[in-house]
């Protein structure tokens, strides 16, 4: 009995021993690095698609209540698809997962960012395509499998600009007519999943389409190929080429196409 005993503290300490090392692991190599949120803030200047309502943040409680402590609460409403968002197969595939079907393991890798910003600063209609992509790997070697590829095509600069962001302040199909903002293509899409079995796609436009796009190809060959997309990301200049690790943690809404999105990436200094 008292050897059972023995054993069972040994072991106990033992496995507090490696706990506690494998913490220690984690803090020392965080502590190389840092953290950049990717994330726009959700207020009433949000971009949301023309034809979508606007995000509301409404007062349910602010200020000392009858008790005698402050206490605030408000109700938000918002649609899936606006401001920095997440994109889940359902959205354009029948059938296809929704969001809180996605994993862990899917919101989370290494990402790279290919950087178009020249291109698309010249021609606010620019499709990445399939050169881009060779133009990264010239530089930088094979896009990793299973990456989180982060198209960043500079426009974040004019977020509060909605004019310069997405070509229109209109709503409505009108609005929509006069979207002019770069994507990526359907091919350059194509090549990305079938050739490099990417994990994610995301962009800093409010879509992975371009603007004046009427067929939303590469959302339909996405969402079909079970590949999920971040839309309106914040802050890309801050991500190295390649070497930042992802995080997306979008809201889990059961059947939702698609949700507000968290967006982190840590990066070594
Ligand atoms: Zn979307």
């Amino acid at each position: 009995m008292k050897m059972r005993y023995i054993v069972f503290f040994v072991f106990l300490a033992m496995l507090l021993t490696a706990c506690n090392r494998g913490s220690q692991d984690v803090a020392s190599l965080l502590a190389g690095g840092r953290w950049f949120d990717l994330t726009w803030d959700f207020d009433e200047n949000t971009v949301y698609w023309p034809t979508n309502e606007t995000f509301r943040h409404d007062t349910v409680s602010y200020g000392i209540n009858a008790s005698g402590y402050f206490y605030s609460s408000f109700r938000y409403s918002a649609e899936e698809h606006g401001g920095t968002h997440f994109d889940a197969p359902l959205h354009f595939a029948h059938g296809g997962r929704s969001i809180e079907q996605i994993t862990a393991e899917e919101l989370t890798g290494e990402g790279v960012v290919i950087d178009v910003s020249d291109p698309a600063t010249r021609d606010r209609d620019y499709l990445i395509g399939i050169q881009d992509f060779m133009n990264w790997e010239k530089k930088y070697g094979p896009i990793p499998e299973q990456a989180i590829v982060l198209l960043f095509t500079g426009f974040g600069a004019y977020w509060k600009d909605h004019l310069k962001y997405t070509g229109t302040q209109k709503s409505g199909k009108e609005g929509v007519d006069e979207l002019h903002f770069p994507g990526l293509g359907p091919e350059a899409a194509k090549w990305l999943v079938n050739e490099r079995h990417i994990k994610a796609v995301g962009i800093d436009t409010p879509s992975i389409d371009f603007g004046q796009s009427k067929d939303f190809l590469t959302h339909r060959f996405l969402c079909g190929s079970n590949i999920t997309a971040y839309e309106n990301i914040a802050h890309l200049e801050h991500l190295p080429a390649k070497g930042a690790y992802i995080v997306a943690a979008p809201m889990k809404i059961r059947g939702g196409s698609g949700s507000p999105l968290r967006l982190f990436a840590w990066v070594k200094q």
